[in-house]
């Protein structure tokens, strides 16, 4: 497989420099120049495989000649013995709600499907090469703990993680800083994410500083991520047999809904993708009305979402522009001269096509905690609570899966907001409150965070 920018259309390169850069030189996303797209026998022949099996044969059209299928079974099968479920994932029939939970890996959040394989990888990278590389990532909360998980103690290996500053929940930033490990660093930068990742793209597209530390990143503009988020898509919809189901995706960066787009693409019989934002909905917006205008972050009680500036939707917008990267080009250049810019009518209709979008406020957020919680004595988390709450709005009565993204006890202090319940520590956290943390405070500016990686990269 050979991938191309969404700026670019001219370059060619494969799986291995894909996954090591992350970003694209030229600042746009990587993409595959071609998806495999499965028919309907090929499909009834993936349905029957277990989760491991299955993510094997998807991903595998991703990594291609780079990594053998053997060879990336081996890494799969490795990188999901860390769940506490057998099949990495399951569907919860809560009430007439369908919740696939993903989030039964070592961080609680659904980041680790996509983020254990991604470990393994860079290991199967680094035993050819034995150069020291230098990992950076920006994180909204969860991308963050679940990098750290996957990739603490490996050899040739360091990770910088940048957190917002006071802006992400307790548990969530216990997770990440206490982990004690000599290869990891915890920055608490003084913004919000958008800044976080605006630090990040600054460094990826300096040539020289890159090159300096063998820069690579982990965010979910790296194509890896959306490979391996592309599996559940199939796994589920292959629970409801000869139906068109719709899934309901809480969104920030655009990453997790964007797999389920492209497994639309390899033929997956999908009806509609539905985003769910909180109060931070650029997407909803942009979707229902073609404005593309980042406003300031406000914090919400969906901290992994709170984004204004959606990477990923930079890869459906070059499907959505016939693939004409200079029309990409353009746009993103409005972005960053004017601080936004518009799609026309035809191209909002070519989204609609897809896409449902929905707001939901940190009120609503609440009751629908509570709602579920009365009704089904069943707690789910502020982030799968806005996926809830967008299907409410929406008259459409295909079935549907919502993609239940974080486990409760991490946003603890929501949940006895809204139910007024204390959720226990799972098994593998009992201890997690009495640990010690490590981080830095760092001011949000570039080059000081450049001069304390420099520093520490060696
Ligand atoms: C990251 C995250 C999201 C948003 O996913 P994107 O891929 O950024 O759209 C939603 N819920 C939780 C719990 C997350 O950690």
């Amino acid at each position: 497989m050979k991938y191309f920018s969404t700026r670019n259309k001219n370059l060619n390169h494969s799986f291995k420099e894909v996954f090591l850069r992350g970003l694209s030189p030229d600042g746009g996303l990587f993409i595959p120049q071609k998806l495999k797209v499965y028919n309907s026998s090929e499909l009834e022949e993936l349905s029957k495989l277990k989760y491991t099996d299955l993510a094997t044969e998807i991903i595998s059209n991703f990594c291609v000649p780079d990594i053998e299928k053997t060879k990336l079974k081996e890494l799969i099968e490795r990188a999901y013995k860390s769940f506490s479920l057998e099949d990495v994932v399951t569907i919860k029939k809560v009430g007439n709600l369908n919740l696939l939970e993903l989030y039964h890996g070592p961080t609680l959040a659904f980041k680790d499907i996509a983020m254990q394989v991604i470990g393994n990888i860079y290991n199967e990278f680094n035993s050819t090469d034995k150069k020291i590389i230098n990992i950076i990532v920006a994180t909204s909360g969860d991308t963050g703990s679940a990098a750290i998980s996957a990739l603490s103690g490996k050899p040739n290996i360091n990770v910088f993680v940048l957190h917002p500053h006071n802006k992400i929940s307790h548990i969530q930033r216990k997770i990440m800083t206490a982990v004690d490990s000599k290869n990891i660093h915890n920055i608490a930068l003084k913004g919000n994410f958008d800044d976080c990742q605006k630090i990040v793209k600054e460094m990826f597209t300096d040539n020289k500083f890159r090159e300096d530390i063998n820069m690579s990143g982990v965010n979910s503009i790296n194509w890896a991520r959306i490979a391996c988020q592309i599996v559940y898509y199939f796994y589920s919809s292959f629970k409801f047999p000869n139906k068109k189901i719709n899934f309901s995706v809480p969104t920030g960066n655009f990453g997790d809904v964007y797999a389920g787009y492209v497994a639309k693409k390899m033929g997956l019989p999908i009806n509609k993708l539905i985003v769910a934002t909180n109060k931070n909905d650029i997407l909803q917006r942009v979707i229902n009305k073609g404005d593309y205008k980042p406003l300031r972050v406000e914090p919400s009680l969906s901290p992994s979402m709170d984004i204004q500036i959606s990477s990923n939707f930079e890869r459906l917008l070059f499907d959505v522009l016939d693939m004409n990267d200079s029309k990409v080009v353009n746009l993103m250049n409005s972005l960053k001269s004017q601080g936004s810019f518009k799609l026309k009518k035809e191209e909002v209709d070519i989204i609609k096509k897809d896409f449902y979008a929905e707001k939901t406020n940190d009120e609503e957020t609440k009751k629908t905690i509570e709602e579920i919680k009365n009704k089904h004595k069943f707690i789910i988390d502020p982030h799968t609570a806005t996926a809830v709450q967008a299907l409410k709005n929406i008259k459409d009565d295909s079935e549907t899966v919502i993609l239940a993204t974080a486990h409760p006890y991490k946003f603890l202090e929501t949940i006895k907001l809204a139910t007024g319940e204390n959720i226990k520590a799972p098994a593998q956290f009992a201890n997690l409150l009495d640990k010690k943390e490590k981080y830095d405070i760092l001011e949000n500016k570039t080059k000081m965070v450049k001069e304390y990686i420099l520093k520490k990269a060696v």
